[in-house]
């Protein structure tokens, strides 16, 4: 046995092959092929099935057929080569477009694998793979399921598979070692990781096939899971929690609220008092579709807090947005008697000395504000609850920067881009989640309707029948001024608008403005000043003002599923029939006009993140690609939600009988081995 073999590992570069040299590691590494570990996992795209092999007569036009045959004649002409074929149950014809198989000979005995032509009435391949059968030898291109990797122009199918074959021929055994628990594997009669990664590559029927793929998908998933399970433990070992129970000021709330929870409301809530009440530390995400009501089930939670004696930080991802929910919180709990403060990275310094003190001794009960909120030298008095809203936007692990500040508050994140539920499951492990999977009642559904530039005159009409109405427009724009992309810009449309209706208040608001300007326009824009308001995406979150029942977003192609869906819930969230008018850009992809077409037809914000999922990717839509967290080599976060759910309950038991993992170590080496970056960079962050 030789030495090199025995001593390889997965992480040896795959120049340890025989015939491997920097050209051809070269033209692998385009695949992110390095390490033997990244050929033995260098998944087929596709499979065909090339087990059975058809007598000639049973050929069928429109099908692509494997069959063992002779060759009874042979001919060039034009450039193709042409072929007469035959076997014990009729003959075929043959016709290549090349003409260099002169090694080919009447009398041979081949195997093919192509196309059945339907033009004629012999049935003929077109242009078949093809090897010539020797007596000792087992043909290679048929007789089985035959991987089809993905290729690049300079890697053949043919060398790629004669590695591949090399590898796990004498390496595999070598260096993939079984790491999942015994149980688990006995338990669900699963493959060992060798057998599984075989049979990816060669595999011996359908049923075989999915079990090592669903093997594969499991270990990956499982990991995670438990390597997520481990991180949480160590960050909230001993943690305790103040124990939160609601009281005078949560009831006089709610006892006037100008309307009825909604069921999804209120079981939110009583899952979130439930949580709190706990001496450790709620870990929660509240998502709901936009206009469904969070902020509410949030001030709830924060009022429970006040009724505990203790603070509550309610965290927005823009300063608009901090500044809106500032204004709603403080003119409905004021009144209470409750102290609400705004904190944000752009205060005066007196006024930033004042907060800081007020959050300090505690005489601020709920502060509100931007990731400032938890940033260098702000100090609680006795925070026990952070409320960060629109979690996406702040990146997935930033949630652990209150835990690096020492202090450990229940949590509750907000999402109204609906993640979907096995993307939360991958990223945030055990995270708890609770859903508003209602409006609350009266809503009417929003129009969505697409336009061409050229249909300027029915969005003119469109406008004055909103604003004539007495109701509000934004108009949405991809950038603030004029750039060499040709995108609208604010602007330039806000000029061009106010040209078009010289008769209506139009303002415009953007991220460039100073942050009084923009309180103020949006002020204005509340209390109905404005009829139409240009914007740029900084309105896409949270932004609430119910009298607005149109908007138009221009080039609306250059925005993604989520955040179209975003900035469509600004409206329809009053009692007026509302529109959402999505202008196409002059020169739209094909993409694009899809993804407009997929708003049209849906306003399920579930399915859309489903979509954008398939399309976008997880690891682009949770900003977590650079950490690798989900770049899976063979799970599929859209298709194996149920072996997600299977691997975290397995997960869970395994830890739970043994929490350092001492009776597995082999599991403990690979999480470390496959997360251990993931992990650190968690825990420090
Ligand atoms: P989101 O979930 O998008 O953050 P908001 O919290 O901004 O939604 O709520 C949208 C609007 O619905 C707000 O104007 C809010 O006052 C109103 N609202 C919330 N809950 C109810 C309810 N149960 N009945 C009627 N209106 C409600
Ligand atoms: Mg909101």
């Amino acid at each position: 046995m030789s030495p090199v073999k025995t001593s390889a590992r997965l992480s040896s570069p795959i120049t340890i092959l025989e015939g491997i040299g920097p050209k051809t590691a070269q033209a692998f590494s385009r695949l992110e092929v390095h390490t033997l570990e990244d050929m033995f996992f260098l998944i087929p795209r596709r499979y065909e099935d090339r087990r059975n092999p058809k007598p000639l007569s049973d050929l069928v036009p429109g099908e692509t057929a494997c069959a063992i045959a002779r060759i009874d004649e042979m001919s060039v002409n034009r450039g193709r080569t042409e072929a007469v074929i035959s076997d014990f149950s009729g003959s075929a014809r043959v016709t290549w477009f090349t003409d260099k198989l002169g090694f080919l000979n009447e009398g041979m005995r081949i195997a093919l694998y192509g196309p059945i032509s339907d033009r004629y009435i012999i049935p003929q391949f077109t242009h078949p793979e093809f090897e010539i059968l020797k007596y000792n030898k087992a043909p290679t291109l048929i007789g089985k399921i035959f991987p089809i990797y993905p290729g690049t122009a300079d890697l053949s199918q043919r060398v790629i598979k004669k590695h591949i074959d090399n590898a796990l021929d004498n390496y595999a055994p070598y260096c993939l070692k079984e790491f999942l628990p015994k149980s688990i594997l006995n338990h669900y009669g699963m493959m060992s990781q060798y057998d599984a990664v075989i049979q990816m590559h060669r595999p011996v029927n359908d049923d075989k096939l999915i079990r090592a793929r669903n093997r594969l998908a499991f270990e990956e998933l499982f990991l995670l899971q438990a390597g997520i399970i481990m991180r949480r433990r160590n960050n909230s070992q001993n943690v305790q929690a103040r124990e939160i129970k609601p009281g005078k000021y949560f009831d006089a709330f709610h006892d006037n609220l100008p309307f009825t929870l909604t069921d999804a409301q209120k079981t939110a809530a009583y899952e979130i008092l439930q949580d709190m009440e706990k001496p450790y530390p709620m870990n929660r995400l509240l998502q709901g579709d936009v206009g469904s009501g969070k902020t509410l089930v949030a001030v709830l939670a924060m009022l429970a807090c006040s009724d505990s004696g203790a603070q509550s930080a309610f965290m927005a991802p823009t300063e608009l947005l901090a500044q809106q929910h500032y204004i709603n919180l403080k003119s409905s709990l004021e009144p209470l008697g409750l102290k609400v403060a705004l904190l944000t990275g752009s205060l005066k310094p007196h006024e930033r000395r004042n907060i800081l003190a007020g959050l300090l001794d505690g005489s601020i009960n709920i502060a509100v504000g931007t990731h400032a909120l938890f940033s260098g030298n702000v100090e609680f008095c006795n925070l026990a609850l952070a409320i960060v809203d629109e979690q996406h936007r702040f990146g997935v692990l930033q949630r652990n920067a209150l835990a690096a500040k020492g202090i450990s508050p229940h949590v509750l994140a907000m999402t109204a881009t609906p993640i979907p539920r096995t993307l939360i499951m991958s990223v945030y492990g055990d995270l708890e989640v609770s859903t508003l999977n209602e409006l609350p009642p009266g809503r009417k559904p929003i129009k969505t309707i697409a336009l061409k530039y050229s249909e300027t005159g029915r969005l003119r009409g469109l406008v004055r029948k909103h604003v004539h109405r007495g109701e509000q427009v934004y108009w949405v724009c991809p950038v603030i001024e004029e750039s060499e992309r040709g995108l609208a810009s604010v602007n330039e449309s806000f000029t061009k608008l106010r040209g078009i209706f010289p008769e209506l208040k139009i303002a415009m608001i953007h991220g460039r403005l100073e942050v009084e300007e923009k309180a103020k326009i949006m002020r204005e824009f509340s209390a109905g000043s404005i009829d139409v308001l240009v914007a740029t995406s900084v309105i896409e979150v949270g932004v609430d003002v119910p009298n607005a029942s149109m908007i138009v977003i221009q080039d609306a192609g250059r925005f993604g599923l989520a955040q179209l869906h975003q900035l469509r819930g600004r409206v329809g969230r009053g009692r007026a029939e509302s529109v959402c008018v999505l202008l196409e850009n002059r020169n739209i992809t094909d993409e694009g006009r899809d993804r407009l077409a997929v708003m049209v037809e849906s306003s399920d914000g579930f399915a859309l993140a489903e979509q954008d999922l398939r399309t976008r990717g997880a690891g682009e839509i949770c900003g977590t690609h650079q950490h690798g967290v989900t770049d899976f080599r063979v799970a599929d976060l859209v298709r194996d939600e149920k072996i997600l759910l299977l691997a975290r309950d397995e997960a869970r038991k395994v830890l739970e009988l043994d929490p350092d993992l001492r009776h597995e170590p082999d599991l403990k080496r690979e999480i470390m081995r496959r997360l251990g970056k993931v992990l650190e960079l968690a825990v420090t962050s």
